[in-house]
C-alpha cells in the first residue's frame, strides 16, 4: 500500500465510533486530505492528537481505495492558547471551517496552508482576535480569487479616495458616490476602506498593530461577512460567533 507524509493542520474530525474518526486536514503538499484515524482514544494512541482541531503535525498516511488512513503523527504545534480562550477559539474555528468548506481534496495549495498556519499562530498571541481574523479573511478570499475589489469603484473604475464611500456585497467591491446612487448599497466611511487595505497588507501576523475605530470595526465586520455570504457557496456556522465577538471588541 502506498504511503505518503505531509505537514497538516486539522480542520475537522468526525467521530464515527468510539475509537475511530474521519478527519480532514489542510496540507502544504496535497491540499485537503481526508483520512480515517483508527484506534484513537485508547491509552498510548499516537494518532489521537491529530483528531484535535488546529493541531499542526507531520503525519504519515496510507492510501486507501475509498479513504486514506492516518498511520503516524508527530505533533509540531498544538496552538494550545486557542483552547483556553473562547474568543481565540471562535476565530480559529472560523478560519479552519472556511478553509475546509472552500478547498477540494487533492489540489495542492501551499499558500493556504501557510496562511492558515500563520493565522493560528497570530491568534495565539493576539489581543485583537477579530482583527486577525479579518486580515486572514481578506488575504484568503483574495488568494482563492474572490476577494472584494477595494482600490477603485467596481462600476466606473474611479480611484478618487474621497468618492469611494459605498460597498456592494453583490457586486463584490466599493462604489463611488455617483455609481452607488440612492439604492441599497451600504455606505462606508473612508477609514473602512483604508483599514481593509491595511489589514490585507499586514496579514494576520501584523493585524494587531492597526488601530481601528469602533465604527470602522463594525463596517469591516459587516463588509467581510456580507461579501463572504454572497460569494462563498457554503454555510460557515462559526461565523455567527465571530459576529458576536465583533459587536463586543
Ligand atoms: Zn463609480
Amino acid at each position: 500500500m502506498a504511503t505518503y507524509t505531509a505537514h497538516v493542520i486539522t480542520l475537522r474530525a468526525t467521530r464515527i465510533r468510539d475509537s475511530e474518526a474521519v478527519c480532514r486536514f489542510c496540507s502544504a503538499e496535497r491540499g485537503k486530505i481526508e483520512a480515517a484515524a483508527r484506534g484513537i482514544g485508547r491509552p498510548g494512541s499516537k494518532l489521537t492528537p491529530a483528531t484535535e482541531l488546529f493541531v499542526l503535525s507531520r503525519a504519515m498516511f496510507a492510501e486507501g481505495r475509498n479513504l486514506d488512513r492516518l498511520t503516524q503523527v508527530e505533533v509540531e504545534e498544538s496552538f494550545y492558547p486557542l483552547r483556553t480562550d473562547v474568543r481565540r477559539m471562535s476565530c480559529a474555528a472560523f478560519a479552519v471551517e472556511l478553509v475546509d468548506k472552500t478547498t477540494e481534496a487533492g489540489e495542492p495549495n501551499p499558500e493556504t496552508f501557510h496562511l492558515l498556519k500563520s493565522t493560528l499562530a497570530a491568534l495565539c498571541e493576539s489581543g485583537k482576535p477579530p482583527q486577525v481574523t479579518w486580515a486572514f479573511q481578506a488575504q484568503y478570499l483574495s488568494l482563492i480569487g474572490i476577494g472584494p475589489l477595494m482600490d477603485c469603484c467596481i462600476t466606473c473604475g474611479t480611484t478618487d479616495d474621497a468618492q469611494l464611500l459605498a460597498f456592494s456585497p453583490s457586486l463584490g467591491g466599493v462604489l463611488c458616490r455617483g455609481c452607488a446612487g440612492e439604492d441599497a448599497h451600504q455606505a462606508i466611511c473612508p477609514g473602512t476602506r483604508r483599514s481593509y487595505e491595511a489589514l490585507l497588507g499586514l496579514g494576520p501576523g501584523g493585524a494587531d498593530r492597526l488601530g481601528v475605530e469602533p465604527r470602522v470595526a463594525r463596517e469591516l465586520a459587516w463588509l467581510l461577512e456580507s461579501h463572504r455570504q454572497f460569494h462563498v457557496q457554503a454555510d460557515i456556522k462559526s461565523a455567527k460567533f465571530l459576529a458576536r465577538l465583533a459587536e463586543r471588541p
